[in-house]
């Protein structure tokens, strides 16, 4: 089947890492910034990981644009704006889009500032295209455990006014998850769903930690689970969701190859996994082409990538009201294709 039509839901999505180089060039013109080029096609080359990216440092260097880009309220509505307007396209019914506050005050924004301008584009998007958006809040590794709390408590402030969820991210292999354990006990203290970028580019140990010692619902990428067989057991007992991105997690090498991506074999043993994009400017991908590949390299059935979206849908960060009303138009649209 035409794979665009099937609803889908995607709930690892960067929002600084899914500007299309159109609406990047369209800002710069706006507001006077200074791009390496004008050219669309050009402008790709650097925004966009070529086949051959080496590591996730790499991968990290193409965000430079669109953070030079997402430094004003207006184009921080239009981004979030646009993110929504791109991914309804790929009949995608419920999104959670992640950022950083703390990376959109360049020129002098304050974090709610930040959050309230990208919720506006998020919620008109939302009245626009047929696709439910919410948004989760990023504590970067690097930054100050101070700063990682600011972003806890902003993240409080706008829980359940388009804000479900805190994550932390960033450079993984030298910022384990421990050291922004008091951050996390504060999301923990204000009930605010936590999930966290592990086993991407560091061991199945930071699995554990973002998990047992952070309080972590979901996994972002834990692509290394599977190297402790203990910890594969517990993340089942315990529920956890992971938020696999195939197409990026090649690029950065948390996988050596296509064939070695565990998504199948996490799937087989019973663990919920749901399929996500990442970014899909940086990665040159869209949901569409995630559940492609899911068909086309590991041989999943319909059935079991509708599976896979409710896995999505039970693990999404909304209220119960939300997802109740998510569930019935997602079964209907189900229904309409024979599923
Ligand atoms: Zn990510």
């Amino acid at each position: 089947m035409n794979l665009q039509l099937f609803p889908k839901i995607d709930l690892h999505y960067h929002l600084d890492g899914s500007v299309s180089p159109v609406t990047l060039i369209e800002i710069a013109l706006q507001e006077n910034i200074q791009l390496p080029t004008m050219n669309v096609d050009k402008l790709r080359e650097y925004v966009q990981v070529e086949e051959e990216c080496r590591n996730l440092a790499e991968y990290l260097t193409k965000f430079e644009i669109s953070k030079k880009c997402m430094q004003s309220p207006r184009a921080l509505k239009q981004v979030a704006y646009k993110a929504i307007e791109d991914v309804s396209k790929q009949n995608v019914r419920y999104i959670e889009v992640r950022f950083a506050p703390y990376l959109h005050t360049e020129q002098g924004l304050r974090i709610d500032e930040v959050v309230s301008n990208v919720l506006s584009g998020l919620k008109e998007g939302e009245n626009d295209f047929a696709t439910m958006a919410r948004a989760i809040l990023i504590c970067m590794r690097n930054d100050s455990v101070e700063k990682n709390i600011e972003i806890i408590e902003v993240a409080a402030k706008f829980l359940d006014k388009g804000v479900v969820g805190v994550d932390l991210a960033g450079d993984e292999a030298n910022f384990p998850p421990d050291l922004n354990k008091d951050a996390f006990n504060l999301a923990k203290k204000y009930n605010i769903p936590i999930t966290i970028h592990a086993g991407e580019a560091a061991g199945s140990e930071n699995i554990y930690d973002a998990v047992v010692n952070l309080g972590a619902k979901r996994i972002g990428h834990g692509i290394r689970l599977k190297e402790d067989p203990h910890l594969v057991e517990l993340i089942k007992e315990k529920k956890i969701t992971l938020e696999l991105c195939p197409t990026s997690n090649v690029q950065t090498k948390a996988v050596d190859s296509w064939e070695s991506h565990p998504i199948k074999y996490y799937f087989d043993k019973g663990i919920l996994v749901t399929v996500n994009t990442d970014n899909t400017t940086v990665s040159n991908t869209n949901i569409t082409n995630e559940y492609r590949i899911l068909v086309e390299r590991y041989g999943f059935i319909l059935d079991e990538l509708k599976e896979i979206t409710f896995n999505s849908l039970n693990a999404a960060f909304i209220n119960n009201n939300d997802k109740q009303k998510l569930k019935k138009i997602l079964e209907k649209e189900y229904k309409i294709i024979g599923l």
